[in-house]
């Protein structure tokens, strides 16, 4: 994930500063503690000092315009920032040679570091470059001192225990790998529980409690936009249950869901917010047009003939209202369609009713 580790790495740039001015007052404090007597300070300022001081600058401004800079990917980011810890841990110990087996231990940390990140390949690559840097070390000095002193036989003993280094950095990170997967399955169940606390089991259409809510926030969003709701009963209801049986009736009502969410798509939302009562709220469209909408599902509504059913075919009633003042609530508006409802019913059924 692009930026996940910004923070961390803006943490670690100021830390690695840090880093390379503790190492410069380290290496200054030395000379007074062990060196005063031996060298004069420009002697060994030259090489202990402004050497690392100037090549750790440098490195760390480099690694500053890295991490500033837009064109190169989180991946490489975090590499460079394990590659700039084992460049400081080379030229610490470049400096202090003799102590070699003490100082090569920081290679340990760049291995660890790199757990942090998750990425198993960036692991590898910082595992290898360290193995190798190491080994590069060891040949060097073996020669430069013309064979393997004491000192120099602390380089292996590094390179094994860098082995185990690398192991836990991979334990690390299969193990926050495997919680991670376990917080995006919980995750992941929450979400859809939440999904399914907004709709009603039956139809899948959003239910009582979120049809407020969703009526409330598309009111706050609808900004200059108009929006519209439509209250719908299925006409003669009770008789069709009394006639054919709940289970039948049951079907007009799955019936009428499924239409009501094809017609509807992602645009509009039908709710069911009562046994055989329904609302759509419409963003976006004036009472006229929602109205519309609604005679089109009516016509193919009633168009359905359900084999057990000996009598007329089933209708429904539908009352639609406009938002029409800033202060309408939710409420208001519901009443107001359930006004128009009513009017439907009395009017004969089997209609759609509109007050704007
Ligand atoms: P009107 O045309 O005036 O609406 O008359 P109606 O008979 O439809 O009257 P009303 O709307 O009051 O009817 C509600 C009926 O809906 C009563 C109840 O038995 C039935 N009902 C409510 N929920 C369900 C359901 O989930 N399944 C079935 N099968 N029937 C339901
Ligand atoms: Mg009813
Ligand atoms: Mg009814």
């Amino acid at each position: 994930m692009e930026g996940r580790y910004q923070i961390l790495r803006k943490q670690f740039i100021r830390c690695m500063l840090f880093l390379v001015i503790g190492i410069a007052v380290a290496e200054a404090a030395l000379y007074f503690v062990a060196y005063r007597t031996e060298v004069s300070w420009r002697v060994y300022a030259e090489k202990n000092f402004w050497l690392p001081l100037f090549i750790n600058g440098g490195g760390w401004f480099a690694l500053y315009c890295v991490f500033e800079s837009p064109n190169v990917s989180d991946r490489w980011k975090n590499f460079w920032s394990i590659f700039y810890l084992g460049f400081l841990c080379t030229t610490v110990s470049a400096v202090h040679y003799r102590q070699i087996p003490a100082i090569i231990g920081c290679y340990h940390a760049p291995v660890v570091w790199s757990a942090i990140y998750g990425d198993e390949r960036l692991s590898h690559t910082t595992h290898v470059l360290s193995q190798f840097s190491l080994a590069f070390l060891c040949s060097f000095f073996s020669w430069y001192n013309g064979g393997m002193g004491p000192n120099e036989w602390g380089i292996p003993i590094i390179m094994l225990s860098l082995i185990i280094s690398w192991a836990l950095a991979m334990m690390l990170m299969r193990f926050v790998r495997e919680k991670d997967e376990i917080i995006h399955l919980h995750k992941q169940d929450y979400e859809s529980l939440g999904k399914r606390l907004l709709r009603e089991p039956m139809t899948g259409l959003y239910n009582h409690s979120a049809f407020y809510s969703l009526l409330e926030q598309k009111i706050r969003e609808r900004g200059d936009a108009p929006i519209s709701l439509a209250i719908v009963d299925i006409d003669n209801f009770k008789k069709v249950n009394d006639t054919y049986g709940h289970e039948n009736g049951d079907q007009v009502i799955l019936y009428l869901a499924e239409v009501l969410k094809r017609h509807c798509g992602e645009e509009y939302f039908p709710c069911r917010y009562g046994g055989e009562e329904f609302a759509v709220i419409f963003p976006g469209l004036k009472g006229k047009e929602a109205r519309a909408v609604m005679e089109q599902i009516l016509a193919e509504f009633r168009e359905k003939e359900f084999a057990w059913n000996a009598g007329p075919n089933i209708t429904f009633s539908c009352g639609v209202y406009q938002h029409d003042s800033i202060n309408m609530t939710a409420t208001e508006l519901f009443q107001i369609a359930d006004q128009m409802l009513y009017k439907a019913k009395l009017g004969g059924k089997n209609c759609c009713v509109s007050g704007l």
